[in-house]
């Protein structure tokens, strides 16, 4: 994967908390963090990936004031001739690429404008309309805002701890993320909170398709990635090579919650699934990233996902 170094990195679509000094003592509240030790950091690695979502239910309750952060530090080094070099700039044009994406494919595929949700960079923890969240709960997408939050710290946890180290998970990660985004605009993940509330029982197996549908917009968006640009002409990737896919789908391998639990030392229980095992996060991966196309991601038709 290579980034292009004349692409403009538009920091306005981030919003960097991590100079203010964290959430404000909102704590964990209910969060379920388990034990200390590595027992915790699994469990809590498994709300987070997902984290997306599922995350949110785990946040202490009652949405608490979303802050604002403030940027010129990250609109400084982003400006730097060698910006597309370090972390936090190839994150924001990662997020720049995927919101690129969505802006033509959401009216293309769903017939709706594509509203940008921006990005909330935090350490440690942050509060959000979801509640207060502390980064053991991972990057994880907030209907109730619009926003992305990721501690990118995460991205270490990920390397160290779950044996993802590819630098391609970090567009799938937040690819992900913003697939999320994606199914709140359409109103899937309204309709599939219904669903949860009108059968408890299927709970966890609706969840498993919002999440493998998430993985699906990530690969689709792979696809697509190396035509996204900068609003001014600029591509922002030079090169996607077969190399970043299979660090994509070696993510999604790592983050199945068969692996997740092995990892924590238990027993695997199909049961308690809420993100789907790790050959299915890398099928559905595999399936948008091959057909290039979000309507391959219908996860909810009867059988796709069994
Ligand atoms: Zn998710």
């Amino acid at each position: 994967m290579e980034l292009n170094e004349n692409a403009r990195i538009d920091t306005s679509q981030i919003d960097d908390q991590r100079g203010s000094g964290g959430g404000g003592g909102g704590g964990i509240g209910g969060l379920p963090i388990g034990g200390g030790g590595i027992t915790g950091i699994i469990i809590s690695l498994v709300l987070a990936v997902v984290g997306g979502y599922f995350g949110i239910n785990q946040i202490s309750g009652g949405g608490s004031e979303p802050q604002t952060g403030d940027n010129t530090s990250l609109s400084q080094e982003c400006s730097q001739s060698d910006a597309s070099k370090q972390l936090d700039c190839r994150n924001v044009l990662y997020v720049n690429s995927i919101q690129d994406y969505w802006k033509d494919a959401m009216p293309q595929n769903f017939g709706d404008p594509y509203q940008p949700a921006k990005t909330v960079l935090f350490s440690r923890q942050v509060n959000t309309a979801c509640g207060a969240a502390d980064s053991g709960v991972g990057p994880f997408y907030c209907p109730g805002d619009d926003r992305v939050y990721i501690d990118l710290t995460f991205y270490q946890q990920l390397a160290d701890q779950l044996g993802a180290p590819g630098e391609f998970a970090q567009p799938y990660v937040l690819a992900h993320e913003y697939g999320h985004h994606i199914q709140d605009l359409t109103g899937t993940e309204a309709t599939m909170r219904r669903q949860q509330q009108r059968d408890p029982g299927q709970q966890n197996a609706l969840s498993v398709k919002l999440e493998l549908q998430a993985d699906c917009y990530a690969g689709v968006w792979a696809k697509n990635a190396t035509g996204t640009d900068d609003g001014s002409g600029q591509k922002i990737f030079t090169s996607i090579t077969d190399q970043d896919i299979q660090e994509g789908l070696d993510t999604a391998k790592q983050i199945g919650d068969d692996t997740l639990q092995q990892r924590g030392g238990g027993q695997v229980n199909p049961a308690e699934f809420t993100h789907g095992t790790s050959a299915q996060r890398q099928q559905w991966f595999r399936t948008g990233f091959e057909s290039g196309s979000p309507k391959s991601c219908d996860t909810f038709k009867q059988g796709a996902v069994s």
